[in-house]
């Protein structure tokens, strides 16, 4: 299996910019990027410009990572992807189409937030069920759903606990079940493990690979830790600031499904190397810029 190999229409995009990605989800060929961004820029209501425009595009089966210094438009970047916030300039499509079009069967979009924003008075599997509720599901068939989901996260014993029985990290696969309940095909998570240490976070990284490869997802995820970017990625954005811009798409030629042993390897340490390198170029232009 292979991301198509389509190059990246990002003007900072490299050569190798759309590949070398290795075995994830097949794509239909010549199908529409899941996400194609056009010159989408934005600046926010106060006056903040948050993203000088940025083109790119998102192929099924690829996992994602904007990567970049505090600031530097990687939040608004995906805030336009889910819908979440409009470009000031240029488009966004999905699926080839619009926003509204999203929600349908293979078409569907779902976010995970930096919290786990659990309500704390709900048993984990009504967290999970939320998404469910609201959309009508019938209470077997939701149940049911609810289940697959906690136990694809490994929580199946946890469903009758209260979120403040659990740890972070625990709550944090909460956060992630009811985002897998509705079956989602783009998966979008902002920071969803900057909040916990780093033994947690590169269990939660290595669960979250093997979800990735499971149900073929396709993933924009934002991270400001290099190794993050690496162990999980197919494609690093590199992205830098003021205003936010793409610097640089990085492929990370790894095969899937990757094992904690990646982290060990001398192609591990060089592309932290190259990634280190681009990231103090980032920080550099923004800080001339200012
Ligand atoms: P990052 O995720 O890379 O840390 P953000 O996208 O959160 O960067 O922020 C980029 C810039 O846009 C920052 O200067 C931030 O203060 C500003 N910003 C982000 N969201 C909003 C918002 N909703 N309203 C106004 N300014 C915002």
């Amino acid at each position: 299996m292979s991301v198509d190999r389509t190059p990246d229409p990002t003007p900072g995009a490299t050569a190798d910019a759309g590949r070398g990605a290795t075995a994830a989800p097949m794509p239909v060929r010549d199908a529409p990027p899941v996400v194609a961004i056009a010159g989408a820029s934005k600046t926010w209501s106060g006056g903040t410009r948050a993203l000088a425009p940025v083109d790119l595009a998102i192929r099924a089966g690829e996992f994602v990572t904007l990567l970049g210094p505090s600031g530097c438009g990687k939040s608004t970047l995906l805030n336009l992807v889910a819908g979440l916030a409009a470009p000031t300039t240029g488009t966004l499509s999905w699926w080839g189409g619009a926003f509204d079009a999203t929600g349908s069967p293979g078409r569907r979009l779902a976010f995970v937030f930096q919290a786990p924003t659990l309500m704390p008075w709900a048993r984990v599997d009504a967290n999970v069920r939320l998404p469910l509720d609201l959309a009508g599901v019938p209470r077997a068939r939701a149940d049911a759903e609810v289940g697959a989901a906690l136990a694809r996260v490994r929580l199946g014993d946890f469903a009758r606990h209260f979120p403040r029985e659990l740890s972070g990290g625990m709550q944090m696969r909460v956060s992630i079940a009811r985002a897998l309940v509705t079956e989602p095909n783009l998966l979008l998570m902002d920071e969803p493990f900057g909040a916990l240490d780093e033994i947690t976070r590169n269990k939660l990284d290595a669960d979250l690979i093997q979800l990735w490869w499971k149900k073929k997802l396709t993933v924009v995820f934002v991270t400001h830790s290099i190794y993050e970017a690496i162990f999980l990625s197919t494609r690093i954005v590199v992205m830098a600031a003021r205003p936010g811009r793409v610097l640089k798409n990085v492929v990370i030629d790894e095969p899937h499904p990757r094992t904690e042993g990646f982290r060990v390897t001398q192609k591990f340490a060089a592309y932290a190397k190259e990634l280190t390198e681009l990231l103090a170029e980032a920080s550099a232009k923004g800080a001339t810029d200012l």
